[in-house]
C-alpha cells in the first residue's frame, strides 16, 4: 500500500499528576507516525477511498475542507503519491492558494483549489449542489468532508486490529465521528469506547448512530454497540479550534513529561479528558487504556 501503517506503533506511556504525584500508564497507538502529511486516521479514512478511485478508473479524488483542514492535505498528498489527481473545495472565496502552509502544500502536491463561500460550502451535502459538482468533474471519486463516508469507516476499523484489542478502555477524538464508528465497529468485546468531541453541542451520538447504521443495517446490533461507547461532549474548550491558556499549557506539558507531541484542535483535547476522567476515578482499577493518537500535527503550524 501507499503508506505503511507498520510505522504507527504501539507505544507505552507514563503519566505522572503534578498534584499528587499519582502515576497514569496507559498506551498509544501513534496513527500520527504514519506519515507528516498523510496523518492519523486521515490515511486511515483514504485508504479505501483511494482503492475505490483506482477501481473505478477515475482520474482523481473531489473532496471538501476548510483553510487548515488536516483532511485536505492528506488528500492532496495520498493522491499525489497514488498517481491520481486532487480537487479540493475550500470554504472561504477570500482565501488563495498562498493564504497558509496547509493550502501551500495542498498546491505544490498538485491539488486544484476551488475556493467557495461559507453559503455554498453549507450546500455541500444537498443532492442537487453534488450533482452539479458531479457534473463540472465527473471522472472523480467524490469524497466528503472529513473522509466520512463507507471506505473511510472501513479503513478505521483495521486500527484497533494492530493492537491486542483486549483494552478496558479507548479513547478517540472525534470531528465527523467516522474514526469513532470504526473503532466501535471493530473494539473487543470487553472495551469501552470513549468518543470526544472536538465541537460543541450533543450532536456526537446521533451522528455515529447514523455511520454505524450505514454499516451494519442492523438496529439491534447499533444499540448494542452503542451501549459500548461513552460520548464525551464537553471537552471542547469553547468549540471547534477553539482553545485556552489551559488547553496550550497541558499540552507542553505532556510534550516535555512523555514526549508525546499533540495538537490543540483534536488529540490535546481528547487526551485532557482522558486524563480528567481518570483523575474523577472514573476509570475501573488498573485500566487498560489505549489513546488513539489520531494525528493532525500538520496544522499546528499555523
Ligand atoms: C480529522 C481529525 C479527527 C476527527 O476524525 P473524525 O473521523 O472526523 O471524527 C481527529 N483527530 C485529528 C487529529 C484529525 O485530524
Amino acid at each position: 500500500m501507499l503508506f505503511n501503517s507498520e510505522r504507527s506503533v504501539l507505544e507505552h506511556v507514563r503519566y505522572t499528576d503534578a498534584q499528587d504525584g499519582r502515576v497514569f500508564d496507559f498506551y498509544v497507538k501513534r496513527d500520527d507516525l504514519i506519515d507528516p502529511l498523510v496523518s492519523g486516521n486521515k490515511w486511515r479514512k483514504l485508504k479505501y477511498n483511494i482503492e475505490q478511485a483506482r477501481h473505478k478508473s477515475s482520474e482523481g479524488i473531489l473532496t471538501f475542507g476548510g483553510a487548515h483542514s488536516n483532511h485536505l492535505v492528506a488528500t492532496a498528498k495520498a493522491c499525489h503519491v497514488a498517481g491520481l489527481k486532487s480537487v479540493g473545495f475550500v470554504r472561504g472565496e477570500e482565501l488563495s492558494y498562498n493564504s497558509n502552509s496547509t493550502l501551500m502544500d495542498c498546491a505544490q502536491l498538485g491539488m486544484e483549489l476551488v475556493f467557495i463561500s461559507r453559503e455554498e460550502y453549507r450546500n455541500k451535502e444537498d443532492w442537487e449542489y453534488m450533482n452539479q459538482v458531479r457534473h463540472g468533474f465527473p471522472s472523480f471519486h467524490i469524497v466528503p468532508e472529513g473522509g466520512s463516508n463507507f471506505y473511510g469507516i472501513i479503513g478505521c476499523q483495521e486500527i484497533l486490529k494492530e493492537t491486542p484489542n483486549d483494552f478496558d478502555h479507548v479513547f478517540v477524538s472525534a470531528g465527523t465521528g467516522t474514526t469513532a464508528a470504526g473503532l466501535i465497529l471493530s473494539a473487543g468485546p470487553h472495551t469501552k469506547v470513549h468518543v470526544v468531541s472536538a465541537l460543541k453541542g450533543d450532536f456526537m451520538e446521533a451522528q455515529v448512530s447514523k455511520m454505524l447504521n450505514s454499516v451494519v443495517f442492523d438496529e439491534e446490533l447499533v444499540e448494542e454497540l452503542k451501549g459500548k461507547t461513552v460520548f464525551h461532549d464537553n471537552a471542547h474548550f469553547g468549540g471547534y479550534s477553539k482553545t485556552t491558556p489551559e488547553l496550550l499549557r497541558f499540552i507542553k506539558t505532556i510534550l516535555a513529561q512523555t514526549q508525546l507531541p499533540i495538537d490543540s484542535v483534536y488529540t490535546g483535547k481528547a487526551l485532557y479528558e482522558l486524563l480528567r476522567t481518570w483523575k474523577k476515578g472514573e476509570l475501573v482499577e488498573h485500566p487498560k487504556v489505549l489513546f488513539i493518537h489520531t494525528g493532525g500535527l500538520q496544522g499546528m503550524r499555523s
